[in-house]
């Protein structure tokens, strides 16, 4: 009596109290808590009855008053699992709730095959008694299955507040059903163990109220790997009863269920195979460009990424930038329509130059990116000429033949970059070479930096460096006269010392000098030094003229006139030993300002030279009207005279003019001794290049000069083979 009297009662009440006191202090769940409590008291009122009363009877009459507080607690705890359930399922996929279903009809089928049936077969009595019967187990599997339903359809691990509640409620009917099945049998005891079992389950049930308020929403996908498990256990489960069926007697209700549990898994997974479908199409097409159907650019980085990831370290991989040339043209003269119909054929046009493993990707507007894994520089040169070519070949859209033209920028992984964001950064400097220097095709070169993500950097440096002594260094080269075989001048040529990177050619870094404003006092520095030097040699005995480069910032300024009167006045360097070059494409820069320029500067007495002739307009005209007194034939025609006949031509009638022009004639890139033979037998008077000696500091050239057999007497007596000065500076 103290146990079943005491302690049960006051437990299983107090249950009820926490439930209710829980559900004062929070917000959360409060239905659901209020209703376990209600129902927990319910049960305790039950009991009370059954302690104090119920059991004296004689016999003990089945159903009697205690039934009805036992049997309130089912409605409330039923009720409270929809309301946790509801919050806890808001807004699920109709996939989730498949998986609920399963779960309930799994556990329903089970249950009612083994434990509904073996219950209800051993009731008898009248009505009353049959359906007061029944609603015990029927209330227990209803609550389990809820449950096993509702776990499942959350699709993820159960919060701490869910297994308790589970834990509970299963505890609770396991201890329900094996009353009953003792009753059936008559083997009931009062006072054992299976007593403990409710106020167990009531407690565990109470823990439910007291955890942490469950996670909400739900932002992971619902059909995890825990669904499928509900799905299989529960058709495995479903076939067992029906398999079981064939042998044993299985009531009609048990085999509905487990048909149904097969029916509603049947449904679930073709829910899953759409939703699987729906999933691979969505990749597809975050994978895809929309117009052409090329991988895009996310899916691009994706498989350079990858193909990055599997680095080994012989491992090459190679990105072709393609930017198309003249696409905003056709775009602004056809139209957009027009100009997306041409994108489109983009994809079939490159395919066939490329191999079966390489990857073509639209980046963006009329930008290609083409990846090429195991490609070293050579292949990728190939791949990206091959590109090239197939771009040039007119494209028919709506019966209108368009011509583009693509330039390609090619970066290579370890040798330009190691990863794929500089990769791109290279390729992307090396695709506006192409495009600047009209070359179609360039592979990434440290010196394109300067055409791109250097390019601030190097400004910035530049600024700085023209106001430092020392960052930058003359080279000079000497030019040879070809009559007498002496050293008559040199050409400055201007390099920079940069802090970080070593020596620098003018190539990587003049046009942003010229187009950051810092030329005006590189060439400042350049002509003072050049002009000391000048001097010195003339103090040494070295009777030498020196030549400087001047660009259109320089001439476009008025002040450079007067800069160099006072620097020739000051140095006492005869004006005629200065020369200063000027190419064709900066004189057209503004004509008449440089017309004006020169002229002045020629008042000065300064030897004026028109530079790498032949590579701009080469106009007649102004040969005839500006005051030059030097033509330099451009290096490309001299470097490769002995090659082809055309150039011989040129370079031979372009001497005959300038001499009937009264111009004295430079050539200039000779590296071999044929080329100076022939320049010699065209009648060519002075001759420059890699041959004769390649551009060196002050002191190496005086040295050099030094070396020679005397300046005094014939260097070079025409049609003697000079030494090698070695290789270019370049190579
Ligand atoms: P440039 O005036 O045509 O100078 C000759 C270039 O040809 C030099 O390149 C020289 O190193 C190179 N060269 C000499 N001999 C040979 C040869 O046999 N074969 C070949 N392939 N090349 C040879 P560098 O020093 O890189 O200068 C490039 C250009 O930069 C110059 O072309 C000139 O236009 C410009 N530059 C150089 N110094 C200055 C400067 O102080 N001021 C300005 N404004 N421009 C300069
Ligand atoms: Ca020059
Ligand atoms: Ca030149």
């Amino acid at each position: 009596w103290v146990f079943e009297g005491v302690i049960a009662n006051t437990s299983l009440g107090l249950c009820g109290v926490l439930f209710l006191l829980r559900a004062s202090l929070t917000k959360h769940d409060r239905g659901a808590f209020i209703s376990i409590g209600f129902g927990g008291l319910l049960y305790t009122a039950g009991n009370t009855a059954y302690v104090t009363y119920v059991q004296y009877l004689e016999p003990i009459p089945f159903p009697n008053i205690a039934d009805v507080g036992y049997l309130a607690i089912y409605p409330p705890l039923i009720v409270a699992v929809l309301l946790l359930g509801r919050s806890q399922v808001d807004g699920k996929q109709v996939a989730a709730w498949l998986d609920g279903l399963v779960g309930v009809l799994g556990v329903a089928s089970v249950g009612s095959a083994l434990v509904l049936h073996t219950t209800l077969e051993n009731l008898s009595g009248d009505f009353g008694a049959l359906a007061v019967g029944a609603a015990y187990p029927l209330g227990d599997l209803l609550l389990v299955s809820m449950i096993v339903g509702a776990i499942t359809v959350r699709g993820r691990r159960p919060d701490r507040q869910w297994i308790a509640l589970a834990g509970g409620l299963t505890i609770f009917a396991f201890a329900d059903i094996t009353y009953l099945l003792r009753l059936s049998s008559n083997s009931y005891v009062m006072g054992t163990f299976l007593d403990a079992l409710w106020i167990i389950g009531l407690a565990v049930l109470t823990l439910s109220a007291w955890q942490p308020a469950p996670r909400q929403g739900d932002p992971e996908p619902v059909s995890g790997a825990g669904s499928l498990a509900v799905t299989i256990v529960a058709s495995v489960l479903a076939v067992a009863v029906l398999v079981a069926a064939s042998a044993i007697e299985v009531p009609g209700y048990a085999i509905g269920l487990s048909t149904a549990t097969l029916l509603v898994a049947l449904l679930r997974t073709v829910v899953a195979f759409h939703q699987l479908r729906h999933f691979v199409e969505t990749r597809r097409q975050a994978a895809t460009d929309d117009l052409t159907g090329l991988a895009n650019r996310r899916a691009f980085t994706t498989s350079l990424d990858h193909i990055l990831a599997t680095k080994s370290p012989e491992r090459q991989c190679a990105v072709l930038l393609v930017d198309l040339d003249r696409f905003k043209d056709v775009n602004d003269l056809f139209g957009h329509q027009m100009g997306d119909r041409l994108l489109q054929q983009i994809g079939q046009r490159l395919s066939p130059v490329l191999r079966q493993v390489d990857t073509i990707g639209r980046l963006g507007g009329d930008e290609f990116g083409i990846l090429l894994p195991g490609a070293d520089q050579d292949a990728a040169i190939q791949t990206g000429r091959r590109v090239r070519d197939a771009l040039l070949v007119p494209f028919t859209v709506d019966d209108v033949l368009i011509r583009i033209g693509g330039s390609v920028g090619i970066a290579l992984y370890l040798a330009d970059a190691g990863n794929a964001k500089d990769l791109y950064q290279c390729a992307d400097v090396a695709m506006y070479a192409a495009k600047a220097r009209h070359s179609g095709v360039e592979a990434y070169d440290v010196e394109h930096g300067a055409d791109g993500r250097n390019r601030l950097i190097l400004a910035a440096a530049l600024r700085t460096a023209v106001t430092t002594p020392d960052q930058f260094v003359l080279h000079y080269q000497p030019k040879l006269d070809l009559r007498s075989g002496l050293i008559t001048g040199v050409e400055a040529l201007v390099r920079w010392q940069h802090p970080h990177r070593g020596l620098l050619y003018p190539g990587s870094f003049l046009t942003i000098a010229e187009q950051t404003g810092s030329l005006r006092a590189l060439t400042e520095r350049v002509l003072s030094t050049a002009i000391a030097q000048c001097r010195q040699w003339h103090l040494d005995g070295l009777d030498l003229t020196i030549a400087i480069n001047l660009s259109a910032s320089d001439i476009s300024d008025d002040h450079l006139v007067r800069e160099i009167a006072v620097m020739l006045a000051t140095s006492n360097v005869p004006t005629d030993a200065l020369e200063l070059e000027i190419t064709e494409t900066t004189l057209m820069a503004d004509p008449q300002q440089a017309a004006a320029t020169l002229h002045a500067l020629r008042l000065l007495g300064v030897e004026l030279s028109i530079d790498d002739y032949g590579t701009g307009f080469s106009s007649l005209s102004y040969l005839r009207d500006l005051p030059v007194q030097t033509l330099k034939i451009d290096r490309t025609f001299i470097t490769e005279l002995t090659e082809y006949s055309d150039n011989a031509a040129i370079v031979r009638s372009t001497i005959d003019l300038a001499h009937a022009l009264g111009l004295r004639v430079v050539a200039e890139g000779v590296e071999t001794s044929e080329v100076l033979t022939l320049l010699r037998r065209y009648g060519c008077d002075i001759a420059q290049g890699y041959h004769i000696c390649t551009p060196r500091t002050a002191d190496e050239l005086t040295a050099w000069l030094r070396n020679q057999p005397t300046q005094t007497h014939t260097m070079y007596p025409p049609e003697t083979a000079l030494p090698n000065s070695g290789p270019s500076p370049h190579t």
